[in-house]
């Protein structure tokens, strides 16, 4: 029935659409896709699938008789167009020409355009083998656009993905934590509030408040992801997701501990009439970020990082930056100041006097 022409242009309509989507989705919506594909396989097999025809405890047998079946449903024309193979001891390889494939009108525009992409056909192979298997697995797909093919691998999950941010009913949670959204004015007034009766202590709670804060969300992202750059990558994620700013970062020696983060549009940066009256000369104020980088870095190498931001998109310019580097460069004896060794000169002194170790 899939083969009928409007079908599967609304199928694959579909799947665009998902994928443009997916990316204005806050928290964690690069997994919304993948569900929605496991989904529509497990359905096809509650609705189709017995027992007896899902027996073997072997991968390669378990996905060749998923592709049967949907031949035998009509879904597609013919499982020959689908060759599976082993590949080495538990990769799987599924060669496909894109002209035979029911999901090529949103494969061909995703890659064209863009867009998030993952095989539907690959992520219900997977859904198939985590149901039979109860073990989850993962997929890639590599096009060779010239001979017009498709080539999937399907291999055991090497390590558990999670969200870090999720949402069970009315609960939201930031790594295991129960979270809130609020607008940023309640924000504002939390900060005029402790402005107007302790301006000496401002800065510091809100370094320790995103450092404190962050630890928990820091240590999740660690478990799940030991390379340095995929840690930050997904830490920084979930701030822009979060709707914190957004954070690229520059530079990153981890034989040093020293990184280089730029914040675009922080939102601690004044934008509307009510949140200018906190200051009233231009001064870096990203105080909150700052110590959540240093919360970042300190739980990745194990040692107290310190986060001072160099320049502020409050005073001038496209973005915040900020520094960090391990506490025992600035304090450790006979260690150079910061300021004479620093990498990455820029006209920050007139914001110095707002840094952590100033008064
Ligand atoms: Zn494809
Ligand atoms: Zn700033």
């Amino acid at each position: 029935m899939i083969e009928d022409a409007f079908a599967r242009r609304a199928l694959n309509y579909l799947y665009i659409s998902i994928s443009e989507t997916v990316p204005k989705l806050p928290f964690s919506g690069r997994h919304w896709l993948t569900e929605v594909s496991k989904g529509t396989a497990l359905r096809i097999l509650n609705e189709h699938a017995s027992k007896e025809l899902f027996q073997s405890k072997e991968p390669l047998e378990i996905c060749r008789a998923y592709i049967k079946l949907l031949e035998d449903i009509g879904f597609i024309s013919s499982s020959k167009d689908y060759p599976i193979e082993k590949l080495g001891s538990d990769t799987l390889k599924i060669t496909l020409k894109r002209t035979n494939c029911i999901y090529r009108e949103y494969c061909i525009e995703a890659e064209e355009k863009g867009l998030f992409f993952k095989c539907p056909r690959m992520t219900s192979l997977q859904a198939v083998l985590e149901w039979s298997l109860g073990k989850k697995y993962d997929s890639t797909v590599d096009i060779d656009r010239e001979q017009g093919i498709c080539v999937g691998k399907l291999f055991p999950q090497k390590k558990e993905l999670d969200e870090i941010v999720t949402r069970k009913d009315h609960i939201l949670k930031i790594a295991g934590r129960r979270a809130l959204l609020l607008p940023k004015i309640t924000y504002s007034f939390i900060l005029e509030a402790i402005k107007n009766y302790a301006p000496h202590i401002l800065k510091h709670v809100l370094y320790e408040a995103g450092y404190n804060s962050a630890i928990p969300i820091a240590e999740k992202a660690k478990n799940m992801y030991p390379d340095p750059l995929e840690y930050l990558t997904i830490l920084f994620e979930e701030l822009k997701n979060a709707g914190l700013g957004e954070v690229i970062l520059q530079s990153l020696d981890t034989s040093t501990c020293e990184a280089v983060i730029w914040c675009k549009d922080s939102f601690q940066i004044p934008t509307e009439e009510y949140e200018t009256n906190l200051y009233r000369t231009p001064r870096v104020i990203c105080d909150l970020l700052r110590g959540t980088f240093a919360a970042y870095l300190s739980v990745y190498f194990q040692k107290d990082i310190i986060c001072e931001e160099m320049h502020c998109q409050s005073v001038s310019g496209e973005h915040c930056e900020f520094v960090s580097f391990p506490l025992d460069k600035e304090n450790g004896p006979g260690g150079k100041s910061f300021d004479s060794t620093r990498k990455y000169p820029r006209s920050f002194n007139q914001n110095r006097d707002t840094g952590f170790f100033s008064s």
